[in-house]
């Protein structure tokens, strides 16, 4: 079966362009392009068909179509030669039961989707091997790309820079100087990237990408770029799966660019479309208080909408105030009955902590979730008997920072209310053991 996809303006012009061609707006309207696929084709083969072919796939380990992106390759790019696929084992990533931290607030049947559990630590190696492996494809076919460019707050430089390294192909990261964590610069430059460190935010970074892309040879990957949601698409799709193709009743997601919670909303949406799944869940997106243009946006029904400054917060992957992907995220959020929180840092950084007690180890993002998770269960809007799945966008481990930080009570605008800074001794029996009588007695 020979599946298509291409390339149609978000909002509803009919230009179509191909997959291939170096574009990221439609000529006509100037919105972003979205990849749409032949989804008559798809469903002549029956959900009980795909099931059976995921699950082979899963079992058969045959690298790269195991991944958790490739082993839904008709769905995410049906049309790049599987030798073509830059792949480093996404996907697949544990959907964490825990229940311990879901009980703390009042949420017994809470999961935690661990999307930084993989290779550079966060969910957006789902999205940057299906942009790299497509521009892989390109160039194994003659394309003149020179390099592969974009602006970040950390971690989509990571991603490119990795997956870049592997395809062998030229990559530059825009960076907010001073604005990101010491491991997600140290990743890029680890991977061979030409880093620049730029005097300004994650917003004045995305505006120069954008003009220096506009020359075709240097491709961009920002999440502007279509192909990056397709792959961060499946992260829904995993979580149905994972709890045996049942819906859970939430997800919560933190949100920056909003990318990725767009993302969410289409891969469930197709599922829904080829009979996997009979009903959808709702969708509740967490903001920082310091750069929230979506949450105030959603407290005027949408009917305003203007981006905002973003302020310095610890959650510093999602410190943008002007999202490119504005307009997807509303239509998603639409279609989902979906609602908008947001975390303070305080919040967030003790609700982390709290999180942390429990065995989890949440980054400040995943944090921002959880916060704005509990704010809706502490308004009844999520209800106690329901199944909850909150999205950990990274590994706690890039944010070392703000661990150590949170724990010497060392974070502005933030009172800890779990800090456990290590009890610093003499090596003497005597003492160690009445530290060890004090917190134990
Ligand atoms: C990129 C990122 C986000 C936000 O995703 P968007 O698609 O920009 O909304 C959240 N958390 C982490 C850790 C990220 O790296
Ligand atoms: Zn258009």
């Amino acid at each position: 079966m020979a599946y298509t996809s291409w390339l149609q303006c978000v909002r509803g012009c009919d230009a179509k362009y191909s997959i291939f061609d170096v574009i990221y707006r439609c000529e006509k309207c100037g919105g972003l392009l979205d990849v749409e696929h032949d989804v008559n084709a798809l469903t002549e083969t029956s959900a009980a068909d795909w099931r059976a072919q995921l699950e082979q796939r899963m079992l058969a380990q045959q690298w790269p179509l195991n991944s958790g992106v490739w082993n839904k390759k008709e769905w995410v790019c049906p049309q790049i030669d599987v030798e073509n696929i830059v792949s480093l084992g996404e996907g697949n990533s544990p959907l964490q039961p825990a229940f311990q931290f879901g009980e703390s607030i009042g949420i017994p049947q809470l999961w935690v989707k661990q999307c930084g559990t993989t290779h550079t630590g966060s969910f957006k190696d789902l999205g940057m091997t299906a942009l790299v492996s497509v521009v892989n494809h390109m160039m194994k076919q003659g394309s003149n790309i020179q390099a592969v460019a974009c602006a970040s707050t950390g971690d989509t430089s990571a991603a490119l820079a990795a997956y870049g390294a592997a395809a062998g192909m030229p990559t530059i990261v825009f960076l907010p100087k001073g604005k990101i964590s010491t491991a997600q610069l140290v990743q890029p430059i680890a991977h061979g990237a030409l880093v620049l460190a730029l005097d300004t935010d994650f917003d004045g970074c995305m505006k120069i990408v954008q003009e220096v892309t506009a020359d075709q040879s240097i491709y961009l990957a920002n999440s502007m770029n279509s192909l990056r949601i397709e792959g961060q698409k499946t992260v829904g799709m995993e979580i149905v799966q994972q709890m045996g193709w049942s819906v859970p009743d939430w997800i919560v997601i933190p949100a920056g660019n909003l990318g990725n919670v767009s993302a969410l909303g289409k891969g469930l949406l197709l599922l829904q479309k080829l009979g996997l799944i009979d009903k959808l869940p709702r969708i509740a997106c967490a903001q920082a208080k310091h750069a929230n243009p979506l949450y105030l946006s959603f407290k005027t029904d949408y009917t305003e909408y203007k981006p905002v400054q973003a302020k310095k917060t610890l959650a510093s992957a999602i410190q943008i105030g002007a999202p490119v992907s504005y307009e997807r995220a509303v239509k998603a959020l639409k279609s989902f009955d979906g609602i908008v929180e947001q975390a303070s840092e305080d919040e967030l950084a003790n609700i982390a902590a709290q999180a942390d007690r429990t065995g989890l180890y949440a980054c400040p993002q995943t944090a921002v979730a959880m916060s704005a998770m509990k704010k809706l269960v502490d308004n009844g809007i999520i209800q106690r008997d329901q199944r909850v799945v909150v999205i950990s966008t990274a590994h706690g481990l890039k944010f070392s920072g703000f661990k150590v930080n949170y724990h010497d009570r060392n974070l502005p605008d933030v009172s800890p209310l779990h800090a456990n800074p290590p009890v610093e001794l003499p090596a003497d029996v005597d003492t160690v053991k009445k530290a060890i009588a004090q917190r134990f007695n």
